[in-house]
């Protein structure tokens, strides 16, 4: 184990603290709520555009959320991500709207370096939650930008329900399980659901697969892929697609478009650093948020390939506060590791 003060780390005039927190979705306020209210002064960096996203994250890049419980009537993303921070504040959280843009996890006190301050003096913590999130994969396709959440998402399970998509084709572009999943999801509220496959075969799980087509309200276009997105300009209500074994194009008029072609998680930072799994996702140990390296929690997106939700998020949010909590009082104790 790393020990917790290191004499060959030059002594600091800039900010040591107990615990710092890196991004600003759910899962990084939810871990300051419970700091703040441990009196550990958690130190929040929200990030300045970090990952190509506003302080605050992914929810603040959509409208209604109405999944994420005590909000009855649904809420605004970013009205959501707004009381976040505003319950982070209220216990003592100090937020800095910055992004942290390079960190050394190689002994404690850990050290970490804001954006444009890479040659200055580091900043150093005894541990840090890694939150930094992650973004759906998009295509770039013609029509994309137009039509991004008036009609494309790239989240069934967040956006399914909306009254656009009720008894509506849809399309759902992607072969693994998350395709299966988000299709099988969409058969709820869509008339029917086609699934675009870019080869000949499902990268999706056997069972899951089978699901998929076994499904009667589900249509597999095999070899297919989207070359347009188009509609009247507010909604979208055409896919132009395309058989790339044949060359063939047509129209396939659909009024929800769903990409389920895999998420990138905001892991740059540390990749080198903590153990990744082959799609950069941070490796916790099980059941906890604890990463490859001691003092180092991981929570979120950024740690979670399969549910990726706000209240998931949340959750492992809190989990990864409690484990920080306790291993720097037990450090203070002289408790050591087991
Ligand atoms: P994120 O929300 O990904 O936020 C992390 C943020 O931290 C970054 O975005 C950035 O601002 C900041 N950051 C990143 N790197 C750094 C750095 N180096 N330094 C400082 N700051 C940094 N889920 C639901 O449950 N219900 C929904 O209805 C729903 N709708 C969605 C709609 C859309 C359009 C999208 C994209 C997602 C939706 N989701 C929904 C999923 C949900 O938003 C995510 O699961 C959740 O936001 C993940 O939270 P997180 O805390 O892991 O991080
Ligand atoms: P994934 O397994 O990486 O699959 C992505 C799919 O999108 C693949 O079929 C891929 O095609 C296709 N794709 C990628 N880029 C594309 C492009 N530019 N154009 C068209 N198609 C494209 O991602 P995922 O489905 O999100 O799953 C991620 C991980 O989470 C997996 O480990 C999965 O098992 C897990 N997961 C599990 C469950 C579950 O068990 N319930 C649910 C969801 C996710 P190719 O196959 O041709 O590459």
């Amino acid at each position: 184990m790393a020990p917790l003060t290191n004499a060959s780390v030059p002594k600091s005039t800039k900010m040591h603290s107990k615990v710092v927190i890196i991004g600003s979705g759910p899962a990084g306020h939810t871990a300051a709520v419970y700091l703040a209210r441990a009196n550990l002064n958690p130190v929040l960096f929200e990030g300045f555009m970090a990952n190509g996203f506003a302080a605050g994250g992914q929810l603040t890049t959509t409208t209604d959320v109405e999944n994420y419980p005590g909000f009855p009537s649904g809420i605004l993303g970013p009205e959501l991500m707004d009381k976040f921070r505003e319950q982070s504040i209220r216990f003592g959280t100090q937020i800095i709207t910055e992004t942290v843009s390079k960190i050394d996890l190689s002994a404690r006190p850990f050290r970490y370096w804001r954006e444009s301050q890479e040659h200055e003096e580091p900043e150093t913590a005894d541990t840090i939650i890694i939150a930094t999130g992650a973004s759906a994969k998009r295509l770039g396709l013609k029509g994309e930008v137009t039509y991004w959440q008036s009609g494309i998402s790239a989240c069934a399970v967040c956006d399914g329900a909306v009254p656009i998509f009720r008894n509506q084709p849809l399309a759902v572009i992607g072969g693994g399980d998350s395709a299966a999943e988000e299709a099988t999801y969409l058969t709820k509220y869509g008339s029917h659901v086609y699934v675009l496959v870019r080869r000949s075969e499902l990268r999706a799980s056997k069972i899951m697969a089978k699901r998929l087509m076994n499904n009667p309200k589900i249509t597999i276009l095999w070899n297919t892929v989207a070359t347009e997105c188009q509609g009247d300009g507010d909604l979208l209500n055409n896919l132009r697609i395309k058989n790339v074994t044949t060359g063939q194009e047509r129209d396939l008029p659909v009024r929800g478009l769903f990409y389920a072609i895999g998420h990138e998680p905001a892991t740059a930072l540390v990749r080198s650093q903590l153990q990744t799994d082959p799609d950069g996702y941070i490796i916790t140990v099980p059941g906890t948020t604890q990463t490859s390296v001691r003092g180092v929690f991981a929570a979120g997106d950024v740690q979670d390939k399969r549910y990726r939700q706000a209240i998931t998020s949340a959750g492992s949010g809190c989990m990864a506060a409690l484990e920080a909590e306790r291993l720097i009082a037990e450090e203070e104790e002289g408790i050591e590791e087991d």
